[in-house]
């Protein structure tokens, strides 16, 4: 590896001196110098590509050296210098796709950095006077001296990484109150008490611990209702539970846990080091201006009221926009159509009362816009729909791919699954105006078409885990079968393995706790009215992951396959089956080009012949009965069509 860039330096190197292709070569050279971690180098081959640029006059080029610079300080964690250059880029309009990703990266870790600045060591003692740091270690003597060494500087190594994936067991919290104390309750099992850290300040509370698997639980919340007394504040741990009592400074009936003005429920993240963690103000607001809201003529709202459908007629985006920020800002109390209006300004509710504000946020508000509406308008129901799943059509026309962006919508945490193309999805990405934050590259499988962009995105985000199956390259997190893993505030993913099309094939069924909304990623394991051939399994592996794991799934699940075949698949399988909802797949594949998200599993159950092994129907064209041997000829009649 290191041989290799050492020998394109070297041919580089001789390009440059021969001014040959220079300011392309000076470049790359500066890239290689900066995976090789020698900064000055690469600054110096980016100012000498400014330079030539700026002889030609080229106002793109030089954007580009901006950004390639801020690149560079970024790596060395200088993110202010970094953020400059990356603005200077964008003044010099620069093109590059994966702009928006880095300006957002960088101001998240500036603005992490700046927390943690503000924020004393655990480890440190403070001479803060509103803080007082405890931690166990420091408690009991028998085991104090020593807290555990920091994790050493991130190698490629599978461990390293892992140490930084954001993942998550669900951990419950809660809490009541007396007269003179809160008690909060972490329901975690076996908390070491050495490596718990508890700290108290006069507005606060933050709480944290090591949760096994590198990831770290942290429970955070920086205004409380009213002050505490932190010196008499304290915690203990339980055989599946902490404790932790606040001593209220004031003796009063505290209405909620956190002060009215924070509008968030407390944050409760689990990740591998603090820093990952998620402050209440890092969330950023809605971009309401940014909102698709498209037509797509799926002949879904037929049956509109008379209201919305005359409203909808008469009505351009920006007046829909409007609609659904005054809607959703204002619990459902305001409805205005002009968007002059509404995007400067905020909707205010009072909530019912009995009702506590907090319950009341921006989700919880959508939710009821979208039951609401959902009925009444094909556009709200798209726009709901696209708050969590963005599919990204790659290799169209040949392989017809799908990559996937699943979105946290309060966190803004996101998974990228499959992303087999980087620079299609980037472009995708780049234009979709999405605002999001990475948490890991996800794959469905390890077949290329799948799995092929992991290198790169690694190259790009070297901290970023990597979650898939065991053949995947670059994998560095497989998680069980049925292992529960948080994306952000809303969202979980189950992990589901199917092995059969390859034996690493896992899908991923996701539940967006606020709306209800459910969705699998099915890769190349199920696909609509079809599956995948069974490259390393057997036919009974199939009817497993088909109908005995992928059919019992909530019949509202979303299906999102790893390719769009669907023209293809009924093809064959309306040779098999003959039935309404067989029919309706075939009208509305006719007329769409994508069908992805479209349909659900009991859809499925309905349409898919690999999924009605009972059907008498499907048991006569096969000539068999036993479930098995019914997937098994199916299979091979599909194959041979
Ligand atoms: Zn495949």
């Amino acid at each position: 590896m290191s041989e290799d860039l050492t020998t394109k330096i070297k041919s580089l190197t001789v390009a440059i001196d021969k001014g040959e292709r220079t300011f392309p070569s000076l470049l790359e050279r500066a890239s290689i110098y900066q995976r090789q971690k020698k900064p000055e180098e690469a600054i110096a081959d980016i100012k000498r590509a400014m330079e030539i640029a700026r002889q030609r006059g080229r106002r793109e080029e030089i954007g580009k050296c901006h950004f390639k610079l801020g690149l560079v300080h970024y790596g060395q964690k200088k993110y202010a210098e970094a953020r400059k250059e990356i603005e200077t880029a964008v003044e010099h309009n620069c093109k590059e796709p994966t702009l928006e990703m880095w300006r957002t990266k960088i101001d998240y870790d500036m603005k992490r950095e700046n927390e943690d600045k503000s924020t004393p060591a655990t480890t440190a003692t403070t001479a803060a006077t509103s803080t007082t740091t405890t931690t166990a270690a420091e408690k009991s003597p028998e085991n104090a001296s020593k807290p555990e060494p920091a994790p050493t500087a991130p190698s490629t190594s599978i461990d390293a990484i892992n140490m930084h994936a954001p993942l998550k067991v669900k951990i419950r919290d809660d809490w009541y109150q007396t007269n003179d104390s809160v008690v909060i309750t972490i329901f975690a099992k076996n908390i070491k008490e050495s490596e718990l850290q508890v700290k108290f300040s006069t507005s606060g509370v933050s709480i944290t611990f090591p949760t096994g698997a590198g990831s770290e639980y942290n429970y955070n919340i920086e205004h409380l209702f009213d002050d505490i007394d932190s010196a008499e504040s304290s915690y203990r741990v339980f055989g599946t539970k902490l404790e932790v009592t606040l001593k209220k400074a004031t003796s009063q009936k505290w209405p909620t846990l956190e002060a009215s003005n924070q509008a968030a429920a407390p944050i409760a993240t689990q990740s591998s080091d603090a820093p990952l963690s998620y402050p209440t103000s890092s969330k950023k607001a809605v971009n309401w201006a940014n909102f698709k809201l498209e037509d797509d003529d799926d002949g879904e709202g037929k049956n509109e009221s008379e209201f919305f459908s005359q409203l909808y007629a008469n009505t351009d985006d920006d007046s829909r926009r409007a609609m659904m920020k005054s809607y959703v800002e204002s619990n459902g109390t305001v409805l205005t159509t002009n968007w002059d209006e509404a995007k400067a300004k905020t909707f205010e509710t009072s909530p019912p009362e009995g009702m506590e504000p907090k319950k009341w946020g921006t989700a919880q508000a959508a939710i009821i816009a979208c039951d609401f509406m959902a009925s009444t308008s094909k556009h709200l129901l798209s726009f709901c729909r696209k708050m969590h799943v963005t599919s990204i059509p790659m290799r169209w026309g040949s392989g017809n791919n799908y990559a996937y962006l699943l979105l946290d919508q309060p966190t803004k945490n996101a998974w990228l699954i499959d992303p087999a193309e980087p620079e299609e999805v980037q472009q995708f990405l780049a234009k979709s105006k999405l605002n999001y934050e990475l948490k890991a590259i996800v794959n469905t499988h390890h077949h290329y078409d799948h799995a092929g962009g992991n290198q790169a995105f690694h190259k790009l985000y070297p901290d970023l885990p990597i979650i898939a199956g065991k053949d995947s390259p670059l994998v560095t997190y497989t998680p069980s079968h049925e292992e529960i893993i948080d994306l952000g505030d809303d969202v979980s993913i189950t992990a589901l393995h199917t092995p059969c099309h390859t034996q690493d094939s896992v899908c991923y069924y996701v539940v967006d706790n606020k709306t209800n909304e459910r969705a699998v990623f099915t890769g190349d394991t199920l696909f609509i009215s079809g599956c995948g051939r069974f490259f390393e399994g057997t036919g009974e592996e199939m009817d497993k992951a088909l109908n005995g794991i992928l059919g019992k799934l909530p019949k509202d699940t979303r299906v999102y396959p790893g390719h769009e075949y669907t023209g293809s698949n009924i093809k064959f399988s309306q040779t098999i089956l003959n039935n309404d909802a067989m029919k309706k797949l075939a009208d509305f594949t006719n007329k769409n080009e994508q069908t992805t998200g479209k349909f659900t599993i009991g859809d499925e159950l309905e349409f898919n012949p690999f999924m009605r092994l009972g059907d008498p129907a499907v048991q006569k064209a096969t000539g068999a009965t036993n479930p098995v041997e019914v997937m098994s000829r199916l299979r091979e009649m599909k194959n041979s069509m």
